[in-house]
């Protein structure tokens, strides 16, 4: 709504400051309460299920209004914040008795969801990260993030938009400000993802606000993280002291998995429930810090593929394992340091009280434990991070000197402060405390020199001490030093130059002794400040050597055994399990399995009944190359593998089944993705690819998928599938080995056994995984016969398929067979089997 010729004055003022945050509520102070209006407040008052009012009742156009009280205003922010919105918190600037005319008003934050820094307990060891994004020139992104509450920076030089939205999406980020060189169909795309995309604002930083001077070379970087800071300098209009130097990161300097992995893996959030629960970050994080949490969520997301580097936390972790009272005593420490980079954080801010630099010091004072108890442990491994294990004891000291043990909330009433720290603070306070004493005495005092025993001394808000004495006492009064207040209808009341005097202390005392407390206490924020970089290492060390710890933990309560990696391609893991799937179902029952690859073995083609274990045998070796490049040890009896590069995975979530054409679309991109992308370091997981679409289609893709892995990709490949008939192409690909995983048969029931055992699987087992479905009867028969037609008909028409070999051109003839003559390329139109065929679909029952 634009002004209008009767807007009053402070309407006026309303919609000046409004028009610089249209996309944002505007929070408006008037008095004890925040005000909405226009449609602010229409859409605000839903939202935040308050009573729409409206303002000037009497006029033609009332003015929707609705309000939230001061005191509250944290929750009602956090509300829209937490939906995607963003607040202008606009405050009066000056008192509004003493203004004059209107009461100045200006914004003094805005905040967005990537700029929220009050996430409270539940957000402690997540990041809340914000994101900005340029393309100086087609397929040259600048990526630039901050968590602000911990003032980590990174920046990266991106060359593909597939990296971008990776990055995007494994940052969890919920808001990505760009600039004018990101096109809008981006912008679109960004947005269909669920993401704020907030634009450059047009507002320009205030001089004050400075921030770290940054030392990076490429344009793309300083221009992204200029545009980053920008924006938090203009939103936050606080200090950003803690904003850590700008460190640049190449994505590819990692192991690299996408979105899709990330997410059928399970890694950080379950499939069904979206908690952290049953994930693997669940099962990994026995942190006891919250930036110990954040930085093993930080880890799972870039484990790495510097073979030194993971060797380096791996001893690190063999060294805690070994010393088992040293890492217990190193808990009970860790457990009592607080989050060291958020009260940093909030130091820099000026948002920190006094119960937070208590907590500041409590957090120091484990230091100098933590790093004798590393010492006692006698590992040169530990050494860089001993001198990173700096116990700023100078802040430690200053803090206890002037902070008393348990304070207050509020840093401005006073009480923070102890006794002894500051003489003129002593001063007041004994005014204030010797109050009372000292009208006492003089009590006692006047009643002596006047003889009036009932005489007394009282106080009250209009006008202050006074002595009262009643009338039939005045006579004995002397004329002197008293003068007269107050008249009663039985006695008068009166003061002295001495009690006047002692009225100014007492009074004085308490307003001063508030003030001075105050002054005292921004003064040793500023000295803290002052130290934040020092903080802000040490909590980097004690976040590592707490995910360090974890490690060792894990690895202890699970039987995980520590890795070793091969330069060649062998890999080879004995007794390997599904970690997370072996706690939910308990150690007694989860069967472990090898993964047996040498360097000449390049696919698994795993065959089996549904059910019966091979998504979770193909899930289990991902996870345990992740957790092996984390640093961590495995859950294995004994492992050796390559360090992989990237990890590309296929696997079918639950909806698969019912889903259409446009599923298998994505599982076409997933796969194409894979193909293309895929080096010989990386692993392949595709799971039963090519089942969405029909029999013969979807059997000639896989076959020459397969083949493409095979001969040109060299990716170590698992690949679980339905079509018996690839099971053939052994004898003609000399790098693929068929597994399967057994089920007996018992009383014509299926046993599953969830054993990986060589070879192809003699059966698909379908119709019983139907029977154990709860199928009817008739049906089932029905199956097995319609069964046993196509077989023989199979047998009477024996079909070969060409399989290309590694570097020929000449089709070998590999002896697949095949109920029907597939088609001979995966374009062709397939022949659709007859309508009683069993289409894999129908067997995909689960039991
Ligand atoms: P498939 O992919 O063959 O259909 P899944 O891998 O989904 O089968 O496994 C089905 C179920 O079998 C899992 O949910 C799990 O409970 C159980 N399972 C799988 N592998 C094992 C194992 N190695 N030990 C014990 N239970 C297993």
């Amino acid at each position: 709504m634009s002004s209008t010729p009767k807007q009053t004055p402070m309407m006026a003022q309303y919609q000046k400051i409004k028009d610089q945050y249209p996309d944002a509520f505007l929070f408006y102070r008037l008095g004890d309460f925040y005000e909405m209006f226009n449609e602010d407040a229409v859409k605000g008052s839903q939202l935040l299920e308050l009573t729409l009012t409206t303002r000037s009742h009497s006029a033609k156009n009332p003015i929707p209004m609705c309000g939230v009280p001061h005191k509250a205003v944290q929750n009602y922010i956090d509300i829209l914040v937490d939906q995607g919105y963003k607040v202008a918190i606009c405050e009066q600037m000056e008192d509004p008795k003493l203004a004059k005319g209107m009461v100045k008003r200006e914004v003094i934050q805005l905040v967005t969801p990537g700029t929220q820094t009050d996430t409270g307990a539940a957000g402690a060891k997540r990041n809340n990260y914000l994101t900005a994004l340029i393309m100086p020139q087609p397929d040259h992104y600048g990526l630039a993030y901050t968590d602000l509450s911990t003032g980590e920076l990174k920046v990266a030089a991106i060359d593909n938009l597939t990296t971008v939205m990776n990055e995007l999406m494994s940052l969890q980020t919920k808001e990505v400000v760009v600039d004018a060189s990101v096109p809008t169909d981006l912008t679109d795309r960004l947005k269909k993802l669920g993401l704020l995309v907030s634009q450059q604002l047009a507002v320009q930083p205030s001089s004050e606000v400075s921030y770290v001077e940054q030392d990076l070379t490429d344009p793309r970087l300083i221009q992204v993280v200029g545009l980053l800071v920008t924006y938090v300098t203009v939103t936050q209009k606080r200090s950003l002291a803690h904003l850590q130097r700008a460190l640049a990161y190449r994505p590819t300097a990692f192991l690299k998995f996408d979105h899709s992995s990330q997410v059928n893996l399970e890694l950080t959030q379950n499939l069904r429930t979206k908690k952290k629960s049953g994930t693997l970050l669940w099962l990994l994080d026995e942190t006891k810090t919250a930036m110990g949490g954040r930085l093993l969520k930080q880890w799972l997301d870039r484990p790495l593929i510097d073979r030194a580097q993971i060797e380096d936390r791996q001893a690190k972790v063999g060294a805690l394992l070994d010393h088992y009272f040293e890492r217990n005593s190193l808990q009970d420490e860790l457990v009592k340091v607080y989050d060291l980079e958020r009260l940093a954080g909030r130091v820099a801010f000026g948002s920190v009280n006094g119960r937070d630099l208590i907590q500041l010091q409590t957090s120091l004072e484990q230091v100098p434990q933590i790093k004798h108890t590393l010492e006692e442990l006698d590992e040169a491994v530990f050494d860089p991070m001993l001198d990173q294990l700096d116990p700023v004891s100078d802040v430690a000291a200053a803090i206890r000197a002037a902070i008393v043990p348990e304070p207050p909330l509020s840093v401005t009433d006073g009480g923070v402060i102890r006794d002894g720290y500051n003489d003129q603070l002593d001063t007041y306070r004994d005014a204030m405390r010797n109050g009372k004493k000292w009208l006492a005495e003089m009590e006692a005092h006047e009643r002596e020199v006047t003889g009036i025993n009932n005489l007394k001394i009282g106080y009250n808000h209009v006008f202050g001490y006074y002595i009262e004495v009643t009338k039939v006492n005045l006579n004995k009064l002397p004329a002197d030093r008293y003068e007269r207040k107050q008249t009663l209808a039985n006695a008068e009341r009166f003061s002295t130059p001495e009690l006047k005097e002692k009225e100014r202390l007492i009074l004085e005392a308490e307003e001063k002794s508030v003030a001075l407390e105050y002054q005292l206490f921004v003064d040793l924020r500023e000295q803290v400040k002052q130290a934040i970089t020092r903080l802000q290492t040490l909590a980097a060390a004690i976040a590592s050597l707490d995910v360090l710890q974890s490690f060792a933990v894990v690895s202890e309560d699970y039987h995980f055994v520590k890795p070793t990696f091969t330069p060649d391609h062998v890999l080879d893991i004995q007794q390997g399990r599904h970690p997370v799937v072996e706690k939910v179902l308990g150690r007694q029952s989860y069967v472990p399995n090898d993964v047996t690859m040498p360097d000449d073995t390049n696919i698994l083609l795993i065959t089996g009944p549904n059910m019966s274990g091979k998504s979770t045998y193909m899930r289990q070796l991902a996870l345990t190359v992740i957790i092996a490049q984390m640093g961590c040890f495995v859950p294995a009896e004994k492992a050796q593998m390559p360090i992989f590069d990237q990890i590309f995975t296929r696997i079918g979530a639950a909806d698969d089944l019912i889903s259409g054409q446009s599923t298998f679309m994505v599982e076409m991109q997933e796969a194409n993705r894979a193909l293309s992308q895929a080096t010989a370091n990386s692993l392949i997981l595709f799971d039963e690819i090519g089942r969405g679409t029909a029999t013969y289609d979807g059997m000639a893709l896989a076959q020459a998928i397969v083949e493409y892995v095979h001969n040109k990709v060299h990716a170590k490949t698992l690949f679980s599938t339905h079509y018996h008939e690839l099971t053939a192409l052994d004898t003609v690909l000399p790098q693929l080995k068929n597994v399967h995983v057994g089920a007996v048969e018992q009383d014509g029931d299926l046993v599953f056994l969830h054993q990986v055992q060589p070879g192809p699987a003699d059966k698909s087992y379908g119709i019983h995984v139907a029977k154990l479905a709860g199928m009817p009867d008739s049906l089932l028969h029905r199956a097995d016969v319609i069964l046993q037609e196509l077989e023989q008909q199979a047998a009477a028409a024996p079909t070969v398929t060409k399989a290309v070999i590694t570097g020929q051109e000449t089709a070998a003839v590999a002896p697949v067979t095949a109920p029907v003559n597939p088609p001979a390329g995966p374009a062709s139109a397939a022949p659709e089997p007859t309508v009683t065929a069993p289409e894999p679909a129908a067997t995909d029952a689960t039991v």
